[in-house]
């Protein structure tokens, strides 16, 4: 068994160490990834055969799909996903987000965080084995391409112990070779989430000199990943992700769960043939016959007949296997299968909990906050301020003149030609340098604006302005700022 750690069973102190002793009879008391004096235990899964790696396999090759075209998806011009934290342009499905959405991003992150409160405490880490990249790159791309190269479980571990000879070498050179170059598509997919594909093949085929930061990103991005898929791998969901550490703290009795039904299952006995349940009932036995076959095709290296861990981001791979063994000793499939603890413990349903119930009502609220905030989002957003250091002037005909800076963002993906008109007092608009406005798609314009009044508009040598701002006759935002003047004129 691969993750048969060698004196297992045993329970001593470390000479020269001051802590206290591993309890290896208790799982909880040690990893399953390492060994007594905390060095890594490589695991060699099994590859998994059956229904669920089959159902699993297909959602893979849609979310990876997805995952890797999604750059290249544009809707309405926009890129359907674009994280741009450099210019601080952001395009979820086709909006283009800027950061003045700060409410609306502010809300979506509440309900991102509720929902993956509620989702957990509801389903456990269905997001783990089912749609998460990470498992879905380990399981699905980078473990598959190691089967093929170095066979399953057992070739594998005797490849790891064999001696460096040619054959050896070829294996592992070619397989780490595949992995890099997989690892290399994997970041500049990343990437060209973060800055566009646009800038992501302008980095690739301009001069290098000019893009050392894109490149050394582009670097950077391929060996973290080489490292996570080639070395870290279930370590990454084990001692990194944040994701796994929470669901501890959110899951409970009734949170559904890759499981083992120790009730069916226990006491655990080898299958002596010929021996019928009723047998094994008589002989104080379950159904479990301690083949060890879900523990041998776990990924993260562990016995979920010990109970919900840590360490298993319910990928369902024992759950395959162990079926797989029930449908050759003749009993029904499910010893380990999706349950809550209380449904195995007192044969419950699933019951939807009043903490379940509070996090929807509050999952709900910021949805619907969220819609509100969407659905009243302005197509522009503009913002009219005194030119810093400018001070008022006076011209020729006895009107007062303010300097302006006038910054407007479109939000949406069509050019927005722009006209302003005073809303609350008489007076002239004049754009500096150009008679009209036109503010490109999905970007930003700033422009000088010359503001005039006659004094008798001025109290105090102030006056509120309220600027309407236009687009082909129609209003689509009023911004407001001061107009100053001599206190005596
Ligand atoms: S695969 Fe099933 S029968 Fe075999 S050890 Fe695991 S739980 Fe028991
Ligand atoms: S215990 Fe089962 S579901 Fe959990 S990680 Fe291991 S194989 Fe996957």
């Amino acid at each position: 068994m691969t993750c048969d750690v060698p004196g297992r069973n045993e329970m001593k102190l470390e000479a020269g160490s001051a802590s206290r002793p591993i309890n290896r009879r208790d799982f909880r008391d040690h990893l399953s990834t390492a060994d007594r004096h905390g060095h890594r235990q490589w695991v060699f899964p099994k590859k998994p055969h059956g229904r669920f790696y089959r159902y699993r396999s297909w959602v893979s090759w849609l979310l990876l799909a997805v995952m890797f075209i999604g750059p290249f998806v544009r809707i309405n011009g926009n890129p359907l996903l674009l994280f741009n934290i450099v210019e601080r342009r952001f395009s979820i499905f086709g909006q283009i987000f800027w950061p003045h959405d700060t409410a609306i991003f502010a809300v979506a992150l509440l309900l991102f965080g509720t929902s993956i409160f509620i989702f957990t405490a509801a389903f456990g880490r269905l997001w783990c084995g089912w749609t998460c990249p990470q498992t879905l790159l380990m399981e699905m791309v980078f473990r598959r391409i190691e089967y093929l190269i170095e066979g399953d479980a057992a070739a594998q571990r005797a490849l790891h112990a064999a001696p460096w000879t040619r054959r050896k070498i070829t294996r592992k050179a070619v397989k780490h070779f595949i992995f890099f170059a997989l690892s290399f598509v994997i970041g500049n997919t990343l990437l060209s989430y973060v800055i566009g594909v646009e800038q992501l093949f302008r980095i690739m085929t301009d001069d290098p000199r000019k893009h050392v930061i894109g490149l050394a990103f582009m670097l950077l991005f391929t060996a973290v990943f080489y490292l996570i898929f080639a070395r870290f791998r279930e370590q990454a969901c084990t001692f990194i992700c944040p994701y796994g550490r929470l669901q501890s703290t959110v899951v409970d009795e009734n949170t559904l769960v890759v499981a083992y039904d120790y009730r069916r299952g226990e006491m655990r006995g080898p299958l002596r043939r010929p021996q019928t349940p009723e047998q094994r009932k008589t002989l104080g036995l379950g159904d479990c016959v301690n083949c060890f076959q879900c523990v041998a095709v776990c990924p993260t290296g562990i016995d979920i007949r010990n109970g919900t861990q840590m360490e298993c981001i319910n990928c369902t791979a024992c759950m395959d296997a162990c079926d797989a063994v029930m449908d050759r000793i003749g009993r029904p499939r499910g010893l380990i299968r999706y349950a809550s603890l209380d449904s195995i413990e007192q044969r419950k349903p699933f019951r939807f909990t009043p903490r379940l119930a509070g996090y929807t009502a509050v999952l709900l609220a910021l949805a619907a906050v969220l819609v509100f905030l969407l659905a009243t989002r302005s197509p522009v957003e503009s913002v009219l301020l005194r030119a810093p250091g400018a001070l008022f002037q006076q011209t020729a005909d006895g009107r007062l003149q303010n300097l302006y800076l006038f910054k407007v963002i479109n939000k949406t993906s069509h050019e927005i030609p722009v006209t302003l008109r005073p809303e609350n007092v008489g007076g002239l608009i004049q754009v500096m340098g150009r008679g009209d406005l036109t503010v490109p798609r999905a970007d930003l314009a700033q422009t000088s604006v010359l503001v005039q009044l006659v004094p008798e508009q001025l109290i105090a040598g102030k006056a509120r302005l309220v600027v309407g701002v236009y687009s082909n006759g129609k209003r689509i935002e009023t911004v407001e700022t001061t107009f100053v003047g001599p206190r005596n004129p």
